[in-house]
């Protein structure tokens, strides 16, 4: 009877340690997935923000983020660049 019980206790404890052990490789792995995949990779190293006002560049077509665009007054009327190279083009033209 001591013995049955002993053989009990011994295999519920090695279930635990297994399944400690496969908890932990799991963890590991689930870890090891989410440093290779980073979420919005463009959106971090830029650090254009995702909303916001669209302006279309009058040089290339490009549409840009209006608070990050390069803004460029002729008579009044206001044009928004993608860079300082569409915006000096666009002055270019217009002399
Ligand atoms: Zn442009």
């Amino acid at each position: 009877m001591f013995r049955l019980v002993f053989y009990l206790f011994l295999s519920v404890v090695l279930i635990s340690i297994v399944r400690a052990i496969l908890g932990v490789i799991l963890k590991g792995f689930s870890s090891l997935f989410q440093t290779t995949q980073p979420a919005h990779p463009v959106a971090r190293a830029t650090g254009t923000p995702l909303t916001g006002e669209l302006k279309r560049d009058p040089v290339c077509g490009t549409y840009t983020v209006a608070s990050n665009a390069i803004q460029h007054s002729v008579k009044g009327e206001t044009f928004y660049f993608c860079s300082a190279r569409c915006r000096d083009e666009f002055a270019a033209q217009r002399r």
